[in-house]
C-alpha cells in the first residue's frame, strides 16, 4: 500500500503563479503516493469569518486551478473539507487534550494576530486559536505519513505530530507521526517588486491570458540604475530577472547579455512574457476542458465519497479507542 499525504488549500482568492510551485510539487507526488487534497473551506472562515466570501464560486474556482495544472482525480480525491465531517469529529476530539498552551505557542498565531489586527481584523477567536488542530485533523483522519508543506508551515507539522502522540498515548496507537514533505518553493515577487497578492494587484493570474501576461511583465520592475539599452544591467536587482530564473530555460545567456548591455529591457520582457505563456498556454486550455458542465461538481463529489470512505475508518479505530 502506498503511503498517504494530506494537503490543502483556504478557498480565500485566485491563485496566480506564485502558487504554481507547490501545485506542481502536488501533482509530481501523485504516481507515489495515495493523495488527499482538500480544499479547505472551514479554513477560510478562521480569518474570514466577516468578509461574506462567496465560497461556493471560490471553491470551484479552486478546483479549477487544481485541475488545470495537472491535479488528477483518478489518481487523487480532490474534495471540499466542510463535505467530510470526520475533520469536525477529529477536531473536537482533539480539543479535549490539547493544552491551549500549545497552539498560543505557534508562530503564525502571534504574527497573524497583530498583522491581521492591523488590517482590521479580530481575530481573538476561539476557531482561530484552533486552526492548527483542525489542520492536525485534517492530515491525521487520513493517517497521512506525509504531508507537503512550505518551510513556514513545520511548526504546524510539528503540532500536528504532538497532538497524535498524546492521542496515542492515552487511548492507544491510532496515528503515525507525519513528515514534513518541504517542496521547493522559490519566492516570486509581485511585478511591483513587493509580495505577490491579489490585494497589491501585482501578480499575474494563473488564468491570465497571452494579453494579461504581457501587461502585467512590461508593468514589472527593472534595474533602475539602466538608463540605456547598453547600460550593463544588474539582473539581481531586477525583478524580470527572478521571473526568468523560473520560466527562461537559457537565463545565463539573458543573464549575461543584461550585464554586458547586449540586450534592452524590452526585448528581455517580451522574452520572459513568452516563456510564461508556453507554460500557462497549456493549463489555460485543460482549464477549458474541466469547466464544461458539471465536470468540476463530479470530481468534487467522487473525492469527498473517497476521502469520507478513508477518514470514516480513521474515526472507527478513533471511538474504539475512546470507548464511544
Ligand atoms: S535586461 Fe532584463 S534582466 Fe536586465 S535589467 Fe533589463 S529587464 Fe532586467
Amino acid at each position: 500500500m502506498r503511503n498517504r499525504i494530506f494537503s490543502g488549500m483556504r478557498p480565500t482568492g485566485s491563485l496566480h503563479i506564485g502558487h504554481l510551485s507547490v501545485l506542481q510539487n502536488w501533482a509530481a507526488l501523485q504516481d507515489e503516493y495515495e493523495c488527499y487534497f482538500g480544499i479547505v473551506d472551514w479554513h477560510a472562515l478562521t480569518t474570514g469569518y466577516e468578509d461574506k466570501l462567496d465560497l461556493k464560486a471560490l471553491i470551484r474556482e479552486m478546483a479549477l486551478d487544481w485541475l488545470s495544472v495537472g491535479i488528477d482525480p483518478e489518481k487523487s480525491a480532490v474534495f471540499i473539507q466542510s463535505q467530510v465531517k470526520e475533520h469536525a469529529e477529529l477536531h473536537l476530539l482533539f480539543s479535549m487534550f490539547t493544552p491551549i498552551s500549545w497552539l498560543e505557542r505557534v508562530p503564525t498565531y502571534k504574527d497573524q494576530l497583530q498583522q491581521l489586527g492591523n488590517e482590521g481584523k479580530d481575530l481573538h477567536t476561539y476557531g482561530f486559536l484552533g486552526y492548527p488542530l483542525l489542520q492536525a485533523a485534517d492530515i491525521l483522519v487520513y493517517k497521512a505519513k506525509a504531508v507537503p508543506v512550505g518551510e513556514d508551515q513545520i511548526p504546524h507539522i510539528e503540532l500536528c505530530r504532538e497532538v497524535g502522540r498524546r492521542f496515542n498515548y492515552l487511548y492507544g496507537n491510532v496515528f503515525p507521526e507525519p513528515q514534513a514533505l518541504i517542496g521547493k518553493v522559490p519566492l516570486l515577487p509581485g511585478v511591483d517588486g513587493r509580495k505577490m497578492s491579489k490585494s497589491y494587484n501585482n501578480a499575474i493570474s494563473l488564468t491570465a491570458s497571452t494579453e494579461e501576461i504581457n501587461i502585467r511583465v512590461k508593468q514589472m520592475i527593472t534595474d533602475p540604475e539602466r538608463l540605456r539599452k547598453d547600460d550593463p544591467g544588474h539582473p539581481e536587482v531586477c525583478v524580470v530577472s527572478k521571473f526568468h530564473h523560473i520560466y527562461t530555460p537559457d537565463i545565463k545567456r539573458v543573464e549575461e547579455e543584461c550585464c554586458a548591455g547586449k540586450i534592452g529591457c524590452v526585448a528581455c520582457k517580451k522574452y520572459l512574457a513568452e516563456n510564461i505563456d508556453k507554460v500557462l498556454a497549456p493549463y489555460r486550455e485543460r482549464r477549458l476542458f474541466w469547466d464544461e458542465d458539471g465536470k468540476v461538481e463530479k470530481v468534487l463529489q467522487e473525492g469527498a465519497e473517497k476521502a469520507r470512505i478513508t477518514a470514516a475508518a480513521t474515526m472507527a479505530e478513533v471511538r474504539s479507542a475512546l470507548g464511544i
